[in-house]
């Protein structure tokens, strides 16, 4: 069996097969398999891939084991070494890699290379990284002892993540364990593939030119749900790095618990902007449409929620309806549309049954229907809906991954960090002022309980040198920059007697 042919005129999946053969990925890796891959622009057939087995995860958990062995064993700048190799990879194969993340997720071209520049940002990050896993030295209040503190590569480290990032994902973390001495056990979204076969291939390439890499370090096991969790349930991946919904996590989290194993998990947002009365109004427009609309609001961190204060609600809102109106949809890949398709038919169903909802509380909607000229019928091109709501209630309080702006009207600050906190997720937030007290406070402990916290910009578009991740329902991980490599590794804690004396902490008498 090969690549259904002739589904469609638009010759995407005889472009994407060339794309994958020149990244070096075998035929045989993305035709004829039982899981059939589509793309978005169009619903055409790009790709029919085979699923590993359990069998095969536990068998590839059991390689990654051996491979971390050999692994910890070459010093941390050699590992950098390595990734510092991935690095120059991507950039060699940015244009190709980002143009097949267009044409698997349906993104703009700018943000597919967008997504391997992010890539070649952490690898940069992770190569400088690999000279400073630094421990401490720590004062002990024994006589002729020094205490100090090392950590140590973790062990096999399993990724499951998500389809909107389908390889910037997997890089914040295996940029990192690579560094950290650790393997890694990847399995992407059952959704996006092939632009997993694409980065595989392209760190074998990277394996070749470094020489010496043991068989294993990286393992992509393709499937579902089912092969998740059997990575998830094994005991030998001491580390569960997962991204995705917060149903996901809660599975995830509670499986990896249960055996005592570490999760860091990336789950879904609900992310916030307030727009206070001394707003750069025109600043917030252009950054309140990037955010809530890019990507087709299928980010982890897209806005969800604009809370804007009584004073500049009308001239806001008036203008955002103009904009949520005229603004382009389409194929991202043939035309220059800045809202590419849903993933998906149940991420279709998924926003009218949201906007449905909302109605039905009192909500006045605009925009949010289907274009059906966008595309073949196959394909999901909505226009953004901007929805005004009475009150934060319904929908409001629920992530739908799906272009959906819903607008609150709030008069005293308080209120409006009320209700900026006042939902289950705590991904990412923003407040547009320029009245400082209103912005130190946003930022205060007592102002947002999210993981990101921006001033003057959207909630989206994070920089790999700090933390990412959120608070409560977002699961609590941190990924990529600041001290988030802590998590790939294990500390240890040791206690050094250099004298003749055995003196015992707390001033312990034990004299036999
Ligand atoms: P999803 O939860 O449907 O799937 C994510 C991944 O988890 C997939 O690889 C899937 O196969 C796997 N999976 C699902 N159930 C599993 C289980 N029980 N055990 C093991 N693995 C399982 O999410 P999606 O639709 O691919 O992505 C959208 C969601 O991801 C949104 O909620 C979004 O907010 C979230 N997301 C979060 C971040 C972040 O960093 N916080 C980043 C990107 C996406």
């Amino acid at each position: 069996k090969t690549l259904s042919q002739g589904e469609s005129n638009t010759g995407f999946a005889a472009e994407i097969r060339g794309l994958l053969a020149r990244l070096d990925v075998p035929a045989e890796r993305y035709s004829g398999g039982s899981r059939i891959v589509r793309t978005p622009l169009t619903g055409e057939v790009i790709g029919e891939v085979a699923e590993a087995t359990p069998a095969e995860v536990t068998a590839a958990v059991g390689r990654a084991q051996a491979a971390f062995e050999a692994w910890r064993k070459v010093p941390g700048p050699q590992r950098g070494e390595l990734v510092r190799l991935l690095g120059e990879e991507l950039r060699a194969a940015k244009a190709e890699l980002g143009r097949l993340v267009s044409l698997e997720v349906g993104k703009i071209i700018s943000e597919g290379l967008g997504e391997v520049q992010e890539m070649i940002d952490i690898c940069d990050f992770a190569t400088g990284l690999s000279r400073q896993l630094y421990g401490l030295t720590i004062a002990s209040e024994r006589g002729d002892h020094r205490m100090m503190e090392q950590w140590h590569p973790a062990g096999v480290v399993g990724v499951i993540s998500a389809f909107n990032f389908p390889v910037a994902v997997w890089s914040w973390n295996a940029a990192l364990a690579f560094v950290c001495g650790d393997s890694v056990v990847w399995k992407p979204s059952e959704k996006t593939p092939l632009t997993a076969l694409a980065v595989e291939a392209l760190f074998q390439r990277t394996a070749r030119r470094f020489g010496g890499v043991p068989d294993g370090l990286l393992t992509l096991v393709l499937g579902g749900r089912e092969i998740g969790e059997t990575l998830v349930d094994d005991a030998r991946v001491p580390v569960v790095s997962a991204t995705g919904s917060t149903a996901m996590g809660r599975k995830v989290g509670e499986r990896v618990a249960r055996r005592f194993g570490r999760s860091i998990l990336e789950l879904g947002g609900n992310n916030a902007s307030i727009v206070t009365p001394s707003a750069d109004l025109d600043l917030a427009l252009r950054a309140i449409a990037f955010a809530a609309m890019g990507t087709a609001g299928q980010r982890c961190t897209s806005l969800r929620r604009l809370i804007v204060h009584e004073k500049v609600y009308d001239a806001l809102v008036g203008r955002l309806r103009v904009v949520y109106a005229s603004i382009s949809v389409g194929n991202p890949v043939t035309g220059d549309a800045l809202v590419g398709p849903l993933i998906d038919g149940a991420a279709y169903d998924a926003m009218q049954q949201a906007l449905q909802a909302a109605a039905e509380a009192g909500g006045t909607v605009h925009g949010g229907e289907r274009i059906a000229d966008a595309g073949p019928a196959e394909a999901y091109y909505v226009r953004p809906a901007l929805v005004e709501m009475p009150a934060q209630a319904g929908p409001v309080v629920h992530e739908t991954f799906a272009p959906i702006l819903y607008v609150l009207k709030y008069r005293a600050f308080d209120e409006a960090v009320a209700l900026q906190n006042g939902v289950p997720q705590g991904l990412s937030s923003s407040i547009f002022a320029t009245d400082m007290r209103e912005v130190e406070r946003f930022l205060s402990a007592q102002g947002s309980d999210c993981g990101i916290a921006n001033v003057n910009m959207g909630p989206s578009g994070a920089e790999i040198g700090g933390a990412f991740g959120g608070e409560k329902e977002t699961g609590g991980g941190r990924e990529s920059g600041s001290d988030a490599w802590k998590a790939y590794m294990r500390r240890q804690t040791s206690a050094i007697n250099y004298g003749l004396n055995l003196p015992l902490a707390q001033g312990v008498k034990f004299d036999v």
